[in-house]
């Protein structure tokens, strides 16, 4: 890009004076202190034509999007995010903008993101080439205890955070990491397994219980459906649950705990939806009026 230099300038002048970052960037690596606990490390890369198209979404949005899908994995594993590091490939002749204002746009919209958890873009690189928008980013995060997908138990009840389904008219790119419910649900419970949902409900529980070694019966009345996923199913032909059950990218979180500690959920501040429970062996059934049927995950697959 020309003014590269002008350019890592102007971000050394966005970036405010945060604890634990001895050093941000512009020096040859970042420096900084570490944090109490474990150290979480999670990476994302959203390519324009796979992730998002410029030519549907505003260069915030992918921005908000490429911070945020990686702070939902920070609270996946009940973790605090506390710096970033973003690099991003940018086409020579982005549409309806120059390569620099393509820059400083994405930079707004990482920033906002992260601005709101508390996090620090500590770094990056930045390039032009022939393709179109490639952007990475790179979330630590800390945790005493990471909450994995493998430690969910027969007898334990499955939750949800919020509505599912539908994403795609639009929350998919402004997705709201629920880092805080997460640590929120933290210090109420002993959650035994977590994930968020990215590829779809079905899928990503599924991830949950091959870790875990258990299945799972869902109580298809029980499924919190969004709004957006009635709205989609009139364009679809498709039932609202089977969107909620399978779209991708809610950024909600599913996770499991013991029928003891379910109960003291049932008053939380964090609003919480019990949609099933885990079962010995392996297989994800969807229970409606008391029939219990084979629930395959159609969730988006990535193709790579
Ligand atoms: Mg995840």
């Amino acid at each position: 890009m020309p003014g590269e230099f002008d350019f890592i300038r102007a971000l050394r002048g966005r970036t405010p004076a945060t604890p634990g970052v001895l050093i941000g960037p512009g020096d040859d690596c970042a420096v900084l202190l570490p944090p109490p606990g474990k150290l979480l490390v999670t990476t994302d890369l959203l390519t324009e034509g796979v992730d998002f198209l410029l030519a549907e979404a505003s260069p915030e949005a992918v921005g908000r999007k490429a911070m945020g899908v990686n702070l939902s994995d920070i609270a996946a594993m009940a973790g605090t995010p506390f710096a970033a590091v973003v690099s991003f490939a940018l086409p020579r002749d982005p549409p309806g903008m120059t390569t620099r204002e393509l820059a400083d746009r994405l930079d707004a919209g990482l920033r906002e993101m992260a601005g709101r958890f508390g996090v620090a873009i500590v770094g990056g690189d930045t390039n032009t080439w022939d393709g179109g928008l490639v952007v990475s980013v790179t979330v630590l995060g800390h945790a005493d205890r990471p909450v994995t997908r493998g430690g969910a138990k027969p007898g334990d009840i499955i939750f949800v955070t919020g509505a599912l389904g539908g994403s795609l008219l639009g929350r998919h790119l402004d997705p709201t990491p629920r880092v805080r419910e997460a640590l929120a649900l933290r210090e109420f419970v002993d959650l035994h397994a977590m994930i968020d949902v990215s590829d779809g409900f079905a899928a990503d529980l599924s991830h949950v219980l091959a870790e875990s070694g258990c299945g799972a019966e869902i109580d298809a009345d029980a499924v919190p459906v969004h709004p957006d996923a009635v709205a989609r199913s009139r364009l679809t032909g498709r039932t609202p649950l089977d969107h909620a059950l399978n779209d991708g990218e809610d950024f909600e979180l599913i996770f499991t705990v013991s029928a003891t500690d379910a109960a003291k959920l049932e008053g939380a501040t964090v609003p919480v939806t019990r949609v099933g429970r885990v079962v010995a062996g392996p297989g994800l059934w969807l229970v409606a009026a008391g029939v219990r049927t084979a629930l395959t995950p159609g969730g988006w697959v990535h193709d790579v």
